[in-house]
């Protein structure tokens, strides 16, 4: 406050680095929110008006939505048999000849399928990009989410695992160019004192910058939670570990399907703890009436909301992502919460489940 630089100053810049270091990404580039760092993030690798990127129906609505803000058309595939994330054999199938890029998304607490989705791209000539918004923390082979491609984002939205008080996000990526053109177009297209050129890209919404800025008091919150992230993703490991010790003994509460076995070589963040029942809205319920706090990600596919009904989905067309919204719940989960909390939440799913009542 005493610097007077309230935005785009000195601390976002420290912010950056220290995240830099953090991930191990080349360029971190600060931005207002997860969803403009996807916006910025689509057309600074090159996505032309027209394009097609295809992505998972099951994942938060700005997935899809960046797409359209980029440009481009988003076509959507189903989720795999075992995990959340998208099933590259469905997205062979939803692949066209305007196909360009590929987004796979990192959902709650494992990384998709990207060896499976990178050998797909290559076999087609794609790009791929992550919604890594939900993943700080996770690797693969040591590496972060966000460069298991040609870039990924973070979001900084309060909930997440690293949350601001506010809105803030940051494009991740190893490449200079994308990383130079994002800094631009999060300010208005501009470098230095006049509007920047971009010798390398023909497509004209790709060329017009927007304001996406950063604050500082948000990067500054942020540089200290930085020093007790470590601290609170094993915090939340082993709250999910108690909520999976007292659950997978009820029948009737599934747990990730195939298990919450991480793939080889991946370091696993808990960010969300879903749990899957049959009368999902009856346990909402239940527990909303025992003052439990539930989140229902996500209620609706995204090929049946109505924002993209003009793409002519109809029911049934991506079965996976259709049954896991109907029976799909997080239970609370943060680093602040007491494991007397999880055994408390436990002991009215069991209620509920065993016909009891309160
Ligand atoms: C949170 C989130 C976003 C958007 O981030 P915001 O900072 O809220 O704009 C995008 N994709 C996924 C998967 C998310 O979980």
């Amino acid at each position: 406050m005493d610097d007077g630089k309230f935005s785009h100053g000195a601390t976002v810049a420290e912010l950056e680095r220290a995240l830099e270091h953090h991930t191990g990404a080349r360029h971190v580039v600060g931005v207002n929110s997860g969803t403009d760092a996807l916006v910025l993030l689509l057309r600074a690798a090159g996505l032309r008006p027209g394009d097609e990127v295809i992505v998972p129906a099951y994942t938060f609505v700005a997935t899809a939505t960046a797409v359209v803000h980029a440009g481009g058309v988003p076509v959507f595939a189903d989720i795999e048999e075992h995990g959340y994330g998208i099933d590259p054999a469905s997205a062979a199938r939803a692949l066209t000849e305007r196909t360009r890029m590929i987004m796979p998304v990192h959902l709650f607490d494992r990384l998709a399928d990207m060896e499976g989705v990178n050998r797909l791209a290559r076999a087609h000539g794609l790009t791929v990009l992550e919604d890594s918004a939900e993943a700080i923390g996770m690797r693969s082979g040591g590496t972060h989410a966000g460069l298991l491609s040609t870039g990924g984002v973070l979001s900084f939205f309060p909930a997440k695992t690293l949350g601001a008080v506010g809105d803030a996000g940051a494009v991740l990526t190893d490449d200079d160019t994308i990383a130079e053109t994002a800094r631009m177009l999060r300010h208005h297209g501009r470098s230095g004192r006049t509007l920047a050129a971009f010798p390398g890209i023909s497509n004209p919404t790709a060329v017009t910058g927007c304001n996406s800025k950063m604050d500082d008091i948000q990067a500054a919150v942020l540089l200290a939670k930085l020093t007790r992230l470590d601290a609170d993703i094993e915090r939340r490991a082993a709250l999910s570990r108690r909520y999976d010790e007292r659950l997978s003994d009820l029948p009737g509460v599934r747990a990730v399907p195939g298990g919450t076995a991480p793939r080889p070589g991946e370091d696993r963040v808990v960010y969300v703890h879903l749990v899957e029942v049959d009368d999902r809205d009856g346990l909402v319920a239940h527990l909303t009436a025992a003052g439990i706090g539930t989140e229902v990600y996500y209620p609706r596919p995204l090929h049946l909301q109505p924002c993209f009904a003009h793409l002519g989905h109809r029911p049934g067309d991506l079965p996976r992502a259709e049954a896991v919204c109907r029976s799909a719940v997080a239970l609370p989960l943060y680093p602040d919460l007491e494991p007397e909390q999880v055994d408390r939440v436990c002991d009215e799913i069991e209620r509920f489940l065993t016909g009891g009542t309160r």
